[in-house]
């Protein structure tokens, strides 16, 4: 079968190869016939900026993805929730012993035998996957396979917004970047009641456009305004009460602490450079008793949610695809300089 593989470590290194198709292994495993897998920001740092899982080293050759729907085409035999024909995601994570406190807790992320899948062993960027039957949730019928493979990145946003972040519908929430994460923080953090604002370089992409079409009350251009002044402005010197930073530019976690009020909120939704950044603006936090809290994946119940909230039309992630690329295109797919870019869908 075709799988988009990342050959070697460093920069590059990415190709669509012919390798066996998985089989069933385990009693409870299910294989999964893949139809859309998106590129995630991680499987960008991976491939473009050599980025290594701090576990262990990337397990060269390895499938990317994480990011996917798919049918089952195949089911273990003590499979009993899943069947063939169902349409399904999972969770991302594989291996997990189902018995430890974190497991049974429901944060899987945390267990010792857990593996991302698509980074800490093969992913979903290949005509099938095999995956246990936990830990998979089924597609509601009106459901694209495309919105299907971005319920992860919702899962992200819901998870950062409404299990990590305090909202109040009084509270005004920025959001740093307008990428899909940024994109879909926002939509979240516009169902919590909120007056919602969104920051991206420029609009010229398109993507404060499309913000502006998916519910935010104010979007700003950092290239063409001094947005922290302008948003201290906007909230009489006081600042927003919860900033979500989904760029890890450090100057826009600069900034957001700027515009970010007294005991408020500053979230940390983008992923950092393994060796960290350093941060100017970090006085300033300490003395407004800020609190700064990261905020990574998501665990069983955020699914659910993200999966509810797409379904009933709530959160809006199909106006976020903006590429399809085949397998043997990944090349060109991981390369893109496209600056309308948003969610690019690989598809065999
Ligand atoms: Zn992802
Ligand atoms: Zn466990």
């Amino acid at each position: 079968m075709k799988a988009v593989r990342k050959m070697d470590h460093g920069i590059g290194f990415v190709s669509c190869v012919d390798i066996p198709e998985p089989q069933i292994v385990r009693p409870n495993d299910v294989k999964i016939k893949v139809e859309y897998c998106g590129i995630c920001g991680t499987d960008d740092h991976i491939v473009n900026h050599g980025l290594e899982p701090p576990k262990a080293p990337l397990p060269v050759p390895v499938t990317l993805g994480h990011e996917y729907s798919g049918t089952v085409v195949e089911v273990g035999p003590e499979v009993t929730g899943i069947k063939v024909g169902d349409r399904v995601t999972t969770g991302g994570l594989t291996g997990f012993c189902g018995r430890c406190l974190l497991c049974i807790g429901g944060f899987i992320g945390g267990c010792a035998t857990a593996k991302s899948i698509g980074y800490e062993c093969d992913g979903a960027m290949a005509e099938y996957i095999v995956h246990e039957e936990s830990y998979m949730f089924k597609l509601p019928d009106n459901m694209s396979f495309e919105a299907g493979a971005l319920i992860e990145p919702a899962a992200v946003a819901c998870h950062a917004v409404f299990e990590r972040a305090k909202i109040t519908p009084t509270d005004v929430v920025m959001v740093m970047g307008a990428g899909p994460i940024g994109l879909l923080v926002m939509q979240f953090a516009k169902l919590t009641g909120a007056t919602v604002g969104i920051v991206d370089v420029s609009a010229a992409s398109g993507k404060l456009e499309l913000a502006k079409k998916l519910g935010a009350d104010f979007v700003f251009e950092n290239d063409k305004m001094d947005v922290t002044s302008t948003v201290l402005q906007m909230t009489g010197g006081r600042g927003v009460n919860v900033t979500f930073d989904c760029t890890s530019n450090p100057k826009c976690i600069d900034q957001a602490i700027l515009m970010t009020g007294f005991n408020g909120q500053v979230m940390l939704v983008g992923t950092p450079p393994a060796d960290g950044y350093k941060l100017d603006r970090m006085l300033i936090s300490f003395m407004k008793e800020q609190t700064l809290q990261n905020a990574f994946a998501h665990n069983v119940f955020t699914w659910p949610k993200a999966i509810n909230l797409i379904a009933t039309g709530r959160i809006q992630v199909e106006p976020l695809v903006s590429h399809k690329f085949k397998f043997d295109d990944c090349e060109e797919a991981f390369s893109l300089k496209d600056p309308t870019k948003i969610k690019i869908l690989m598809h065999p």
